[in-house]
């Protein structure tokens, strides 16, 4: 989803091996990434970009004329079935193909209102009537709709607007001869029910989740930094040869501590599984997607999407960030919808951090892109492009020229400032030489596609002059996403956030972390990789909050996991995966430590001994560990026995899901007992066992058993992931929701 798509990384890759060895030798050893991205750009053929075309083309991006009645009608279903977010989505789906004023938007905005009315989403349903009606709502049927526009009004304690609306509506029919008696006595019962209902309600105070959300926005960094103003002034900025730029504690910081507090300089929602067309039965698809449910712009979760009026994939969370989002980047990524779902987020990423880059001192930017360009070096910022990016940002300050002696930090401005902005963006390693020829080539084929399009749909207005010798300014762009493209690399963030799956009927809800985004945050960066960090990341909205998960005392280097946490991989893992994305080798305490350990695999991988019960040690075939025990047994054997449990405790789950706990609980007991012959106790799926139990015990109101069980799953977890993780934060969540049940 970062890189393109298969179909095109196949046909770059043979492009490549097709081209004659002295053009790849050229390319290959090109000093600089505007040599590469020339290069490259030249031998885009148009053949080429046909091919990329019929690929954007397999995704459903504009707007569907037949698309709208499809998903009202899907959407009726769902009602139907009672499956009101089901039906929301549906409807949301057809809004976002129908265009602005049509028969078709207001009756999907009319239906999506009376399903968020049965969620209980009575501001959302308000927002959605007032659409329907601005988008020319039929006047038939009209009455319906007004009754439940009271309804909302009374059930907020809006009382002045309730009446209001009430004594419209009974003027409207008394004026009305069109409604049948029947209709009519409907209404009249429906009106007096809540002329009732208006006069005994108290106003509603603010509701609790939405108290604390905001809670949660409002917290702020304790004291600013005046060097990095996105991070607490208990850290400060600090470079070496050797680590490069990072992030120390000034001070004793104790766990919880916020420590930077960043908006992403920009962000990309992934879409989700959006697999092309040709993939699919319909035509039209019904899946929920991440486009469906958060914000295009701000990554808000919303079920009342406000679509684009030019294309079906941008949708947004209310007018204000569909305006903003159009004014900063949508009005030229609009039409590129396909391409930049072709050519994955991370060329999409780079194509909107330049588009931002133009609002702040667009000139500035450019004389400081055309420096980089005619720089040699383009591994590392090197003193060079220091001191020239530097003569770019002096003008004429003369006074601060003493400065220059000592070099500043990369990405600081004059008065040695780190903001999150394009300059400290710019400064992100793209680690150039140590990617592939063949990767290069990729990612400078497609931002040269890209740019293609862009100069042939005129949407690339000339900002500034640009320095003779410099090529076009679209080029110059050009050389500049392909910097960030590589750039993304190492320096991509996931935002994630919390997924509840599981029926609502469930009084033990599941939850697991998903990747929403992916989002520049210049500040992030500057933090080092650790396997067991002393900081965690969460998110709100594309704002991200560091937090120390544990003590840090003054002088400690703040560290931050890329991924590879030690309670997810063993060793040899992380370090072929930190090799192989960010280039290095790690040589964090846990590394350290494991490299010492005996390599016998993870516990929650572990098999035991029948007789005894000590672990097995080997590789194919496994030997008890204990020195008094000879049994011994080949790892296929196990294996497939481990296969035979994990089908049975899948059959279990379905029978939970069927409403049928009582069944799942007979078979995971027997599962129970087949694992303690051969699975250590502190196997993964013994832990996952035991949660099942817990969520069986917990459907049939039993607390006190689901809670046991709950326990022992929580030992498990702890060993696999830790006693900080967020897995654990997770279980402990769920425990407590059966202690308050219970
Ligand atoms: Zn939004
Ligand atoms: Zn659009
Ligand atoms: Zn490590
Ligand atoms: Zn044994």
């Amino acid at each position: 989803m970062d890189l393109p798509v298969d179909e095109w990384k196949s046909y770059v890759f043979q492009k490549w091996s097709l081209l004659p060895k002295s053009t790849q030798v050229t390319i290959s050893t090109a000093e600089t990434l505007s040599d590469i991205f020339l290069h490259s750009s030249l031998l885009l053929q148009p053949e080429d970009e046909m091919f990329l075309q019929n690929l954007s083309r397999g995704y459903l991006v504009e707007k569907d004329p037949n698309a709208p009645l499809f998903y009202r009608e899907e959407g009726n279903k769902k009602f139907q079935q009672k499956d009101y977010m089901g039906a929301t989505v549906l409807y949301s789906k057809g809004i976002s193909h129908s265009r602005p004023h049509t028969a078709d938007i207001s009756l999907c905005y009319a239906n999506r209102s009376a399903a968020l009315f049965h969620l209980g989403q009575h501001e959302m349903c308000l927002k959605d009537i007032m659409s329907a009606q601005m988008h020319g709502y039929p006047e038939r049927l009209q009455p319906k709709m007004m009754l439940r526009k009271a309804e909302c009004l009374v059930t907020l304690g809006r009382r002045q607007e309730a009446s209001q609306t009430i004594s419209d509506l009974e003027s409207s029919f008394a004026a009305k001869p069109t409604l049948t008696a029947a209709q009519f006595q409907i209404l009249q019962t429906n009106l007096c029910r809540l002329k009732m209902k208006a006069q005994e309600k108290e106003s509603l105070t603010e509701t609790f989740p939405a108290a604390l959300t905001k809670a949660l926005e409002d917290m702020d960094l304790k004291g600013e930094n005046g060097q990095v103003p996105s991070a607490s002034s208990s850290v400060s900025l600090r470079t070496d040869p050797l680590r490069g730029r990072y992030l120390v504690a000034t001070k004793d910081i104790l766990p919880g501590e916020l420590l930077v507090k960043e908006d992403a300089f920009v962000s990309v929602l992934h879409p989700g599984e959006m697999p092309p067309l040709c993939h699919l039965e319909s035509k039209w698809d019904t899946r929920v997607t991440n486009g469906d449910l958060y914000c295009h712009r701000c990554l808000d979760h919303t079920l009342a999407t406000v679509p684009c009026d030019g294309c079906s994939y941008a949708k947004y969370c209310s007018h204000d960030c569909m305006q903003q989002a159009w004014d900063l980047y949508h009005s030229v990524e609009c039409s590129l919808g396909g391409l930049l779902l072709t050519l994955g987020v991370f060329c999409h990423i780079a194509l909107r951090s330049t588009l931002v880059a133009r609002f702040e001192d667009a000139s500035k930017v450019i004389r400081k892109l055309c420096g980089e360009i005619r720089n040699r070096d383009t591994c590392s910022p090197e003193r060079e492009t220091l001191v020239q990016t530097l003569t770019c940002d002096l003008g004429g300050e003369s006074e601060n020229k003493g400065k220059m002696l000592e070099p500043p930090v990369p990405g600081c401005d004059l008065n040695g400032k780190y903001e999150s902005n394009y300059n400290a963006v710019f400064h992100l390693l793209p680690h150039t030489g140590n990617h592939s020829p063949e990767h290069r080539f990729l990612c400078a084929l497609s931002v040269s596609a890209l740019c293609r399009r862009l100069e042939a749909a005129g949407c690339y207005k000339p900002a500034a002059a640009v320095p003779p010798g410099s090529g076009s300014e679209l080029d110059v762009w050009g050389v500049a996403m392909l910097k960030h493209v590589l750039q993304l690399h190492c320096n991509a963030q996931a935002i994630t956030t919390i997924q509840h799956t599981g029926s609502k009927e469930n009084s033990v809800t599941n939850s697991r972390q998903v990747r929403l985004a992916t989002g520049i945050f210049p500040v992030i960066s500057l933090l080092n990789h650790s396997c067991s960090p002393n900081t965690s990341v969460s998110f709100i909205s594309t704002v991200a909050t560091v937090r120390a998960s544990q003590q840090i005392g003054k002088g400690q280097e703040i560290l931050h996991c890329y991924g590879p946490h030690q309670s997810r991989m063993r060793a040899a893992e992380r370090q072929q995966k930190l090799r192989s994305q960010y280039f290095f080798d790690c040589s964090c305490a846990a590394c350290q430590n494991e490299k010492h350990s005996a390599a016998t695999g993870p516990r929650w991988e572990a098999f035991c001994c029948r007789s005894c019960g000590a672990l097995m040690q080997g590789d194919d075939v496994l030997i008890c560990g204990s020195t008094s025990c000879t049994e011994s047994v080949s790892r296929d054997h196990l294996i497939s026995r481990l296969q035979d449990l994990q089908q049975q405790v899948g059959m279990a789950r379905k029978l939970l899901r069927n409403d049928k706990p009582e069944g799942a609980i007979q078979l995971l007991l027997g599962c129970q007992r087949d694992a303690q012959s051969f699975l250590s106790g502190e196997h993964s799926l013994v832990g996952e066992m035991e949660d099942d139990l817990a969520q069986a015990y917990a459907a049939l109101g039993d607390w006190q058993k689901s809670a046991t069980h709950l326990q022992k799953s929580l030992q498990v977890v702890e060993v696999r992931h830790g006693p900080s993780s967020v897995e654990m934060g997770h279980e402990l969540f769920k425990l407590a929701q059966l202690f308050f049940n219970g």
